[in-house]
């Protein structure tokens, strides 16, 4: 009989955040497979589970799977858990899923803590639906690729960020959805400088140009609002006259026919060559 593998949620700050049932499965398990032992550690010594650990994390992930599968094979129970928040999202784990289900073994969620959906709760959006991006890329090219391709979107879409890296993706943002789209900016949640709050993308760049952003990010964003219903001819000529305003903001004018023909939904060669007249 194979043993299980469960994918454990934990704290992603105040571990007052574990759950009974994770703690019973990190005591009752045969060994951990953790993004960082020494991060496990901690959090097993806070709550006195002594128990075998190995590494599983982003560069180790195929062998290490493949080792992680034949032990539960074997009749070995391991839980699976990341430096924070639940395992998979946006952290190790899928390829461990997805190679335990191909092997037969049984897959368990032990829930709890996860930071996108803490953030979403504090968003106060009365809408259900939404989109999680996780990071965005550090490849420019890439990045450009991801938020063009959210320019049209309608529902909030949530991002993780790095402190380092906030002032540029709020500066992407701006240039991506505009500098008066909405956003929420949530930091240090369940710490004990926790913060949430509601604000612009342009409030928020200018606040954290003048003040370095420190601890951890997530941000929700608001959805690309309704736009009324036009016809071809209105459509071309509000597109149009979006696209001259953002060349006047700054941007090139290919950016801007890209820019204005998403939102509009006309040709983009037909507003660049308006654009140039
Ligand atoms: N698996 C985790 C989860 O369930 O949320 C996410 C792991 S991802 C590598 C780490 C990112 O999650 C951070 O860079 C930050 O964007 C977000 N995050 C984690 N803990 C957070 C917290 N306490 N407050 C705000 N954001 C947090």
């Amino acid at each position: 009989m194979p043993g299980t593998l469960y994918i454990v949620s934990t704290p992603i700050g105040n571990l007052g955040d574990i759950t009974a049932r994770a703690l019973d499965t990190l005591r009752s398990c045969d060994f951990i497979a953790a993004e960082d032992t020494r991060v496990a550690m901690r959090l097993l010594s806070h709550f006195d589970i002594q128990k075998p650990l190995v590494s599983y994390y982003e560069h180790n992930r195929r062998e290490r799977g493949e080792a992680v599968v034949r032990r539960i094979l074997d009749g070995e129970s391991c839980a699976l858990t990341t430096d924070a928040g639940t395992p998979v999202i946006s952290d190790p784990g899928g390829m461990l899923v997805a190679q335990c289900r191909e092997a037969g073994i049984p897959v368990i969620t032990i829930p709890g803590p996860c930071a996108l959906i803490s953030a979403f709760s504090l968003a106060g959006l009365e809408s259900t639906r939404f989109t999680f991006e996780g990071f965005l890329s550090v490849n420019k090219r890439q990045r450009r690729e991801h938020l063009d391709s959210l320019r049209g979107e309608r529902r909030p879409m949530i991002f993780y960020e790095a402190p380092h890296k906030l002032v540029n993706t709020l500066e992407d943002f701006a240039e991506a959805f505009g500098s008066d789209r909405g956003i929420l900016i949530a930091r240090e949640l369940t710490k004990t400088h926790e913060e949430s709050y509601r604000t612009t993308v342009a409030a928020a760049l200018s606040h954290y140009q003048e003040n370095a952003p420190r601890g951890e990010f997530v941000l929700v964003v608001d959805g690309a609002p309704e736009t009324p219903v036009l016809d071809a001819e209105d459509a071309m000529a509000a597109a149009v006259s979006a696209a001259e305003a953002k060349v006047a903001e700054g941007l090139s004018r290919r950016d801007a026919a890209r820019y204005a023909a998403e939102a509009f939904g006309v040709a983009r060669n037909a507003v660049y060559a308006a654009l140039q007249k």
